[in-house]
């Protein structure tokens, strides 16, 4: 078993950007990840010049961890969006995600990226009387956006999704799967196509200001820069010297055995279990089944999160009705959490700016906070602005920790984490 990405460990001619650091540059975007390539391609395309450091390689972060579903309705919980902010806000986050779904589709066909984009549908069921009755929320509230849904229960469902231990679900369309580490390739190929400069294993180390000049500190000394972009779902707090109310939650991703016999299960469709926490799965083009759940969720950076292999074992029979395959690649990866599980994106200080914390729907969020950081860097306007400003902090600390955490300890562990991540940073700063 490897106990790598599936993704990554499959891919072939990797490409090998430079590792030589310029002394100046334009603009400086730190991490080659979704956002930061996002971020990079849009700068490009408005004319400016970038440079991109990555500390590792391109797409080898959480997006090329992640399970590769581009889905903004499913799992958003559009409900507790609306009890909390209403109907006009709920809209306005929709719009936003099918926006972002749309441009980075529109990207890949532009950019002639490879990465087995496929529209699917996504099927939400429950399989407690529970997570019914908030799939059936879903349902009701995605009918009230004009979202052509299905809901199917009965014999209706058990028959066509025979495999799941199901009581009933909504199916909608609209929805996306892409091989994630194929994506970020691709779009480092455009962003050094048109122009942009790729820097690999350097990484960014702190800034200051010199006068009018930036000084950006890094593990290859230093560059001076206009601006300076802070791009990464799970860093992006600790960055800031969590100033950033978000935290890191590590999950764990399993893929199976090619397995031949799911009747019903049409090949790249999703599937989400809407409770305890959520599950998910999809089928992958070689017939392997690559499962994820909420439940794996650890409030923590990944390098501190054992891989729990047995649970992974318990959510897939308590999921499927199919024997448990053998188990190909197991692997962590870490999301940035906020307390109102919307994203942040924007200027934190005059020419940085900052995107994270994306709630486990990065792909598509974290390619519309480039967009949206690139036309705030040039002075254009982006519908979406107020929508992921900085800081917004109404909610609660995410779906992840508020539901099976009482208050109290919530609250500590939340704390406990931010004053960590300033601790760190005071320390830092005081290094000569
Ligand atoms: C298990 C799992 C499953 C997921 N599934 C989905 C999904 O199905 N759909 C979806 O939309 N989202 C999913 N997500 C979330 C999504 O992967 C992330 O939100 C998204 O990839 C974040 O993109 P990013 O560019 O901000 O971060 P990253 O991809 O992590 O990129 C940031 C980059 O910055 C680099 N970096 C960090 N610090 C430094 C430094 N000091 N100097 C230089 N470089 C640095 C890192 O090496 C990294 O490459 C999932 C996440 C996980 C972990």
């Amino acid at each position: 078993m490897q106990e790598e990405s599936y993704w990554i460990e499959k891919a072939n001619h990797v490409p090998v950007f430079s590792s030589v650091l310029p002394a100046s540059a334009d603009t400086v975007v730190v991490g080659g990840g979704i956002a930061g390539l996002s971020t990079a391609y849009h700068l490009l395309q408005a004319g400016r010049s970038v440079v991109v450091l990555e500390r590792a390689g391109v797409g080898q972060g959480a997006t090329g961890h992640s399970t590769g579903m581009l889905t903004g309705e499913v799992g958003s919980d559009y409900v507790e969006l609306y009890r909390r902010r209403g109907l006009g806000f709920v809209r306005r986050v929709f719009d936003a995600l099918t926006y972002g779904g749309d441009l980075l589709r529109d990207t890949v066909l532009k950019e002639k990226i490879d990465c087995d984009w496929q529209s699917v549908r996504a099927l939400a069921f429950g399989t407690t009387i529970e997570s019914v009755r908030s799939a059936r929320d879903e349902f009701e509230m995605l009918r009230t956006l004009h979202v052509p849904v299905e809901w199917l229960n009965g014999e209706k469902v058990t028959d066509r999704f025979a495999f799941l231990r199901l009581r009933a679900g909504l199916l909608s369309a609209g929805h996306a799967v892409v091989d994630p580490y194929q994506l970020a390739l691709g779009l480092a190929r455009s962003v050094v196509a048109n122009g942009g400069t790729l820097v690999e294993e350097v990484a960014y180390e702190g800034y200051h200001c010199e006068g009018d000049v930036m000084v950006v500190r890094t593990s290859q000394g230093t560059l001076t820069a206009r601006c300076l972009f802070l791009c990464s779902d799970n860093d992006a707090g600790a960055w800031l010297s969590g100033r950033v109310p978000l935290v890191s939650v590590t999950e764990t991703v399993a893929v199976t055995e090619p397995v031949d016999i799911v009747p019903g299960w049409t090949q790249g469709e999703l599937l989400w279990n809407e409770f305890p926490l959520f599950e998910y799965a999809r089928r992958l083009p070689d017939r392997r089944i690559m499962f994820g759940s909420g439940r794996s969720s650890k409030l923590s950076h990944t390098s501190h999160v054992p891989m729990d292999r047995s649970l992974m074992r318990r959510v897939f029979e308590e999921t499927f009705t199919i024997p448990y395959p053998r188990i190909d690649y197991l692997w962590r990866g870490s999301f940035g959490v906020t307390d109102d599980e919307l994203p942040y994106a924007g200027e934190v200080e005059p020419g940085v700016y900052l995107a994270g914390g994306y709630n486990g729907h990065g792909l598509i969020l974290g390619f519309l906070s480039g967009e949206l950081l690139a036309r705030m860097a040039t002075g254009q306007p982006h519908p979406y602005v107020d929508l992921f400003g900085i800081p917004h902090t109404d909610g609660r600390f995410g779906k992840w920790l508020y539901r099976y955490t009482p208050s109290c300890v919530r609250h500590m562990a939340t704390q406990a984490y931010l004053d960590h991540l300033h601790a760190r940073d005071i320390r830092a700063r005081r290094r000569p």
